[in-house]
């Protein structure tokens, strides 16, 4: 009987990397090593080509370093596990690569992104405006019972299209980081303090940047800290690391640590998960797998993924569907949410429009378990996470959908308006009919190629 999507077990392969020249003599151990992948890892053009030599053309290498000076707003950061996931099954030619799905989000080239309107005109900076929700220096308040605390600033790899680009990474010639302004340990320690005052919060995202980049010993002390606060019931550790790194995970030392942290946890009643990121389903490979059981076996409760819906990554039904299966098939990760792409700038040629968003989410229901069917939700500025069908009124033309919520964020609370008040969402302009992005070319102050700048709102 035929289907839209045919479901097919995939078994896991783990790429070769001796097809690329300048890993063809590295040995199985090294590979295994973290410290050789942190020593190996991509960050420029240069260090491109040793690793791929003569297969690539000159054109490729000019578009990655065009898109670093002009649109970039994340730097360069690969892992050698990372690159292996890119052209996995042959010996990489700059016309596979630029078609590659994972090349696509974690090398942007310049010839992708959007020539008219690469940032819609109401993108920006911490497009979430998480900064102005830190209850204390990194630590988001946003919602009413779970914080987001922002440990450090750094990750093992950089995404293109990094919702915290304000912050994560390094500068690039379009964007100057904002810093932490306080030391680690005094911002952590203001963290703790917040939420031991704050016993309404029961749930924290340990996050970053990567939690896989903080040397193991302070992540563990200050998991630990949580762990004696009675009203923390869930701790949940970001890291997409378990994909992009996941010989992190597999080190004896963080194993060991893990299983210290899951013992005082299951002793104390919380629930210690792991949030990982994986957004295409090459990069499921047997390493993640076993990074993935150490976590079990060390007694992790569970391991979710959080993707970001990128076109041309993972925006058909077949490209989430397989990554999904692969997930929970090959390594008993979790489908959890898939998020629409934020409006940060230069984002356009990824993000999709929610209209899409829901004729996705409507494609993929039916094939998973209900319990691993992922939602697909749009974070909203000054609201959150709603499933894309939870729009109150959308209009079509613009693209300007508007959202409602049922709680106050953080710096709300003197706000009588904040539960009645509508939050606007924007689509990509180059999804709208030709009437709206006429709209938007009068009332947008776009020119053709440059980055609009918009004062004003459709109404
Ligand atoms: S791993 Fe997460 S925080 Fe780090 S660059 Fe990617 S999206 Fe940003």
């Amino acid at each position: 009987m035929y289907q839209p999507y045919e479901y097919r077990r995939q078994e896991l392969v783990e790429p070769d990397w001796h097809r690329l020249p300048g890993w063809r003599d590295v040995t199985p151990r090294e590979w295994a090593d973290p410290q050789w992948q942190r020593a190996h890892c991509v960050k420029n053009v240069r260090q491109l080509r040793a690793v791929y030599g003569d297969l690539l053309d000159e054109d490729f290498y000019a578009d990655i370093e065009r898109d670093q000076a002009e649109r970039a707003t994340m730097s360069i950061l690969l892992p050698p596990q990372m690159i292996n996931t890119m052209v996995p099954d042959a010996v990489p030619t700059s016309k596979a690569l630029w078609a590659d799905p994972v090349r696509r989000y974690m090398l942007p080239v310049y010839s992708e992104r959007d020539p008219v309107w690469p940032s819609h005109p109401y993108a920006s900076r911490d497009s979430l405006h998480e900064a102005e929700m830190w209850a204390v220096e990194g630590l988001t308040h946003r919602y009413p019972t779970k914080v987001l605390a922002e440990l450090l600033p750094t990750c093992p790899q950089y995404c293109g299209h990094c919702t915290r680009m304000d912050l994560v990474g390094n500068s690039t010639p379009l964007i100057d980081k904002h810093r932490f302004q306080l030391k680690p340990v005094d911002r952590l320690d203001a963290m703790v303090d917040y939420l031991r005052v704050s016993p309404g919060v029961r749930d924290v995202v340990v996050s970053g940047g990567d939690v896989a980049n903080l040397p193991w010993p302070r992540l563990e002390a200050f998991v630990d800290r949580l762990l004696e606060l009675d009203s923390i019931r869930d701790i949940r550790l970001a890291s997409k690391a378990l994909m992009g790194l996941p010989q992190h995970w597999l080190s004896s030392e963080v194993r060991a640590g893990m299983a210290r942290l899951a013992g005082t946890a299951r002793r104390r009643g919380v629930m210690l998960a792991i949030h990982t990121h994986v957004n295409a389903a090459q990069q499921v490979t047997p390493l993640v797998a076993e990074a993935t059981a150490a976590m079990f076996e060390a007694g992790v409760r569970d391991v979710r993924n959080q993707g970001v819906l990128l076109r041309g990554v993972n925006t058909t039904a077949p490209e989430l569907l397989d990554l999904c299966f692969r997930l929970l098939d090959g390594a008993a990760i979790m489908p959890y949410y898939f998020y629409l792409c934020d409006m940060i700038p230069n984002a356009e040629h990824w993000r999709l429009s929610v209209a899409e968003a829901q004729q996705l989410q409507h494609a993929i229901m039916g094939y998973l378990p209900g319990f691993a069917t992922p939602r697909i939700v749009c974070d909203v500025p000054y609201v959150g996470k709603r499933w894309v069908h939870q729009l109150a009124e959308y209009d079509r033309e613009r693209g300007v959908s508007y959202w409602t919520k049922n709680y106050r964020t953080g710096i709300e609370a003197g706000d009588g308006e904040a539960l009645t008040r509508s939050y606007e969402y924007y689509d990509p302009i180059y999804t709208l009919p030709a009437s709206g992005q006429e709209w938007w070319a009068e009332h947008g102050g776009a020119a053709p190629g440059e980055r609009p700048m918009a004062g004003v709102r459709p109404s």
